[in-house]
């Protein structure tokens, strides 16, 4: 047996992936599984994307294109900032990869060394932790319960603040949560953030358009903290481009460079023809995504109001993102028919065998107390979902 790189022994296999692959597997068995594991819109690229793809290869991009993405991409990037966000960068300060997963893989390689602490607010999205400790830093988590929306105060963010502390990573809209941070919870934490000049902060908002209460806000708007804040977006969640990988970030010239370099190495950038076909859709009217999130709030609602039928489930109001997050701690303790249920693992696996319904424990998350359910279904087939969970969670005791 060849000896796998110590690197790759410590690394957790993506839970979301996991878990969806299991569904695809149990489905392909001929299970009538319904998979609300992974976060993926059940929308269909826009059409009018699909045809800048198509002219794009008709006219030939398919070469390989410059490593932070075409100059006319950037301006695109650089466009959608200044539209949605009010931020304003330079087409140097953007580079595009692939997927905004790449974009903070990039980010992270670029800043972390080894030993440094990275401040990730738990519950957290998944590859944050293993991509820090790719990048040989040491994930060091701040908890942030149900009782506080699951965001986390200035304070507590200080408190966690070492000399060896470099970046800290987060996301607004949250996945896992659906929290969203206020303009006024973002001006707290920049204040911190300007104290030490040394510390990066990556603000993840590739859900930005999926905020049912209020207008999204961007961290790196308030300018004391700007060169500090590296934004990352995407095509992926708001045009239904999940397949396409294409993500982007904003940043200071510095990091951006550094950021290009580390892609020159790994990818080279991102597809071509995902390139012109994200320039459609960042120069598209965003107020066409309507639908859309007039459909995910009405699936909220859905959702919301099944889990709180259901007796022992304590659930947030999750504002943004397609993601509920409710509290099962309740059933841990309980059995059905001789099978024990210990932590949000086990009830997964429980409620993947009893009920068909896969979903992503909280415990990948870094909140062990949760389980993950994406709803980014048909309401139909949530309707059916939240049944036979609540059927599921019915039994045990
Ligand atoms: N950040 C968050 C919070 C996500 O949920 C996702 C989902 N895939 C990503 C980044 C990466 O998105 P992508 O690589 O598809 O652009
Ligand atoms: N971000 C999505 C999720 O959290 C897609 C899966 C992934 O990229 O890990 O389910």
């Amino acid at each position: 047996m060849i000896e796998l790189s110590d690197r790759l022994n410590a690394m957790e296999e993506s839970a979301t992936i996991a878990m969806s692959r299991k569904a695809r597997e149990l489905k392909a068995e001929g299970k009538d599984i319904i998979s609300l594991s992974l976060g993926e819109p059940d929308f269909h690229t826009p059409q009018f994307i699909k045809d800048a793809a198509l002219q794009a290869m008709n006219d030939n991009f398919t070469t390989y294109t410059p490593v932070p993405g075409y100059e006319d991409l950037q301006e695109a990037v650089v466009n959608k900032f200044k539209r949605d966000n009010n931020l304003i960068y330079s087409p140097d300060q953007i580079v595009v990869s692939t997927g905004a997963k790449q974009s903070i893989a990039n980010v992270v390689l670029s800043l972390v060394s080894n030993g440094d602490e990275v401040l990730i607010p738990a519950p957290f999205w998944v590859s944050y932790i293993e991509i820090v400790k790719v990048a040989e830093g040491i994930p060091v988590i701040v908890n942030a319960g149900i009782e506080s929306d699951f965001k986390i105060t200035a304070e507590q963010f200080e408190e966690a603040i070492t000399p060896k502390t470099k970046m800290m990573i987060f996301s607004t809209p949250c996945n896992p949560t659906g929290s969203v941070y206020s303009k006024e919870e973002l001006r707290d934490l920049a204040d911190v953030i300007k104290k030490y000049p040394n510390l990066v902060v990556i603000c993840d908002e590739i859900y930005e358009h999926i905020n049912f209460n209020s207008k999204h806000e961007s961290l790196a708007q308030f300018e004391d903290v700007y060169d500090q804040v590296v934004t990352i977006n995407g095509v992926s969640k708001a045009w239904a481009m999940t397949g396409w990988r294409l993500g982007y970030i904003g940043a200071s010239k510095q990091i951006a460079s550094a950021c290009s370099k580390v892609q020159g190495q790994f990818t080279s950038a991102p597809s071509s023809i995902s390139q012109k076909a994200a320039i459609a859709a960042l120069n598209a009217d965003p107020s066409s995504l309507k639908g859309m999130i007039e459909a995910f709030k009405n699936r909220r609602e859905l959702v919301l109001s099944a889990l709180r039928e259901i007796e022992g489930v304590n659930i947030n109001v999750p504002e943004g993102a397609f993601y509920a997050f409710p509290d099962v701690s309740y059933f841990y303790g309980q059995s059905y028919d001789g099978e024990a249920i210990n932590n949000g693992s086990d009830l997964a696996m429980y409620l993947l065998n009893n009920a068909n319904v896969a979903l992503v424990t909280g415990e990948a998350f870094g909140d062990p107390n949760c389980i993950r359910i994406s709803y980014a279904a048909s309401e139909e087939v949530l309707a059916e979902a939240m049944k036979r969970i609540k059927e599921s969670l019915e039994k045990l005791n």
